[in-house]
């Protein structure tokens, strides 16, 4: 039942500085007027909508400017990564909309060529093998204003190093032992310039290569070989780069063979109120039980928001809104609601559906009739979605919510003497209600006005509310999920003395209903199908449900706080 997108065309995305920057080495003629970005994740989680700003960047400007997108694999830390992120990450990019047709890499692929390069760079005097311990060469780097101490590893002759670093690669020596490093200045004011370490030993087998290596490059050195190896043009990243710049800028000036010149560029990362995006501690939420896992509907993974019923095209519609920046800023995740329910609100069918039910029974409807009505299911227009008939029968389930014994003035629903709209139906009056030994309401019982049917009265009176309800003899049992926010605070990433980032979970992020009330005929929805629930918000079907019985995700409610225009939840 979903629906084609939006029929206006996109609006001209907004410039921003990398589009501008693109545009101006295109123009001047740079890199022989190509353009070639790439994504590399690391394969040691699950993507999250940080990335996704990343992807729809990173893709984003190669289509606008002619060019390409590579998908990389940075998979430099065998210790970490794993074939399942792997394959979680190509299904979110490619779900996300965007191809990196035959272009799927990893750095591990330049393993050999990068490792021939460090050979260069030592036969050019410009790497040496150094003995220091991590530890040694830590207390040995020196402050901002005060030089770091040489390694005692530069002095050695070229040979002598080309001898250790061949022997480190046959697995001659254990983790640890000896490093290569970079001869660069370790009187830099620029602390990555002062002898980074290019290869560690590592006698790990890796997800790509297996046992082939035992000793691995450094991310830096890694990264910025690979860009040059894949002729990236535009090697955009986050802003925390900024200082390694000059290190990437080393690299690709002084390693031999290149024959590519890419250009780092910085932009601010996404971060989200009430979301935390470290892969570090998603990690943790999956491994402690937090949340039920990587795609859990609370989580911001790629796989968790797609699972709640976010759509491609609403984040899409996201990453442009937010804009690329220089400057670090925190959006609100009101902000990506407000996206997610503009798309929904064009896309989704209308349907009724009772959370939280109790029984309404029409004491004028003999218990064997039905009344046939007719629903749009998309009002605005009705025409894009058709519609849908509705049994109105005797017994009828409504929100519980919707009736109230003894109600204050300004409640526009159902209680005893008053009258309110079934939707797409008739006015209906309450007439009372039974109650159990408890003293609680197990029924509401009232009398349907048959003149009123499709919502108006012939004699012009009005009635305020108009509630949904589903007929009872029809309807189904679905488990319906509703989500809150996973942390109780807007910065869940703050380090507060004393306390732990878990302590800043909520409690309430998920209510499970485990008999709500659809319309018969959505028992054949497919997983992934999404709805508007009227006065309930948007819902998709989740992979959990089982012939029988759906269970539903609520995706968003449908108050917009970020939309001022719209007024508040209807009646
Ligand atoms: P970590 O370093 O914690 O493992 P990471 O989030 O930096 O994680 P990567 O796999 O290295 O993970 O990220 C891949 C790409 O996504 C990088 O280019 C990175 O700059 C970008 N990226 C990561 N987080 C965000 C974010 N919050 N906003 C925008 N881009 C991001
Ligand atoms: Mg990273």
């Amino acid at each position: 039942m979903s629906a084609e997108s939006k029929d206006a065309p996109a609006p001209a995305p907004a410039s921003n500085f990398i589009r501008q920057l693109v545009e101006a080495d295109l123009k001047a003629g740079k890199n022989g007027g190509r353009v070639m970005t790439r994504f590399p994740p690391e394969p040691n989680g699950y993507l999250h909508i940080g990335h996704a700003k990343s992807i729809c960047l990173n893709f984003g400007i190669a289509k606008e400017f002619g060019g390409v997108c590579n998908l990389r694999m940075d998979d430099t830390n065998p210790l970490k990564e794993d074939q399942e992120y792997v394959d979680s990450i190509k299904n979110d990019v490619r779900w996300l909309g965007f191809d990196w047709e035959q272009r799927f890499y990893h750095a591990s692929d330049y393993f050999g060529r990068i490792y021939d390069i460090a050979v260069n760079l030592i036969a050019d005097g410009k790497a040496y093998v150094c003995d220091l311990t991590e530890e040694e060469v830590r207390k040995g780097r020196g402050t901002v204003t005060e030089p770091g101490q040489e390694s005692p590893g530069r002095k050695r002759s070229v040979e002598e190093n080309l001898d250790l670093f061949t022997r480190m690669k046959a697995g001659e020596f254990a983790d640890g032992k000896y490093t290569l490093r970079a001869k660069i200045d370790m009187a830099s004011p620029n602390m990555k310039m002062r002898d980074p370490p290019l290869y560690r030993i590592r006698h790990t087998s890796h997800q790509a290569t297996g046992d082939t290596w035992c000793l691995y490059p450094l991310y830096d050195f890694a990264h910025a070989l690979s860009d040059a190896i894949e002729g990236i043009t535009h090697s955009i990243c986050t802003l925390e780069f900024e200082n390694n710049r000059e290190l990437y800028d080393w690299f690709i000036q002084h390693c031999r063979p290149l024959e590519n010149r890419p250009q780092q560029i910085e932009f601010a990362r996404l971060a989200l109120t009430y979301t935390m995006m470290s892969k570090r501690k998603l990690l943790l939420l999956v491994q402690e039980g937090h949340v039920r896992g990587w795609d859990d509907p609370r989580m911001p993974t790629i796989a968790g928001i797609r699972r709640r019923g976010y759509t491609p095209e609403a984040i899409r519609d996201f990453a442009e809104k937010i804009g690329v920046a220089r400057a670090n800023s925190t959006v609100e995740f009101g902000l990506l609601e407000h996206c997610v329910r503009d798309d929904l609100n064009q896309r989704c069918a209308r349907v009724m559906t009772v959370l939280k039910p109790i029984k309404l029974v029409i004491e004028n409807l003999p218990e064997n009739e039905t009344i046939e009505l007719e629903a749009v299911n998309f009002p605005e227009d009705a025409a894009k979605m058709g519609s849908r008939k509705l049994p109105f029968t005797r017994e009828l389930w409504i929100e519980r919510e919707d009736f109230m014994e003894d109600p204050p003035k300004q409640f526009h629903r159902l209680a005893p003497g008053k009258e309110v709209r079934l939707r797409w139906a008739f006015f209906v009056k309450c007439t009372g209600v039974i109650k159990n030994e408890a003293g609680e309401i197990t029924e509401i019982r009232g009398t349907y006005d048959p003149t009123t049917r499709g919502g108006n009265a012939p004699d012009g009176r009005k009635v305020k509310g108009t509630i949904h309800w589903v007929s009872a003899k029809h309807a189904q049992d679905a488990e319906v999920r509703l989500y809150d926010q996973l942390f109780t605070v807007a910065d869940p990433t703050a380090e507060v003395e004393g306390q732990d980032w878990r302590q800043t979970l909520s409690k309430t992020s998920l209510e499970v209903i485990h008999d709500a009330k659809i319309e018969a005929h959505l028992s054949g929805a497919a997983v992934g199908a999404q709805f508007q629930f009227e006065r309930n918000g948007y819902f998709c079907v989740d992979p959990d449900s089982k012939p029988g019985k759906l269970v539903f995700n609520r995706t968003i409610g449908l108050r917009d706080s970020f939309a001022k225009a719209m007024g508040p939840k209807k009646e």
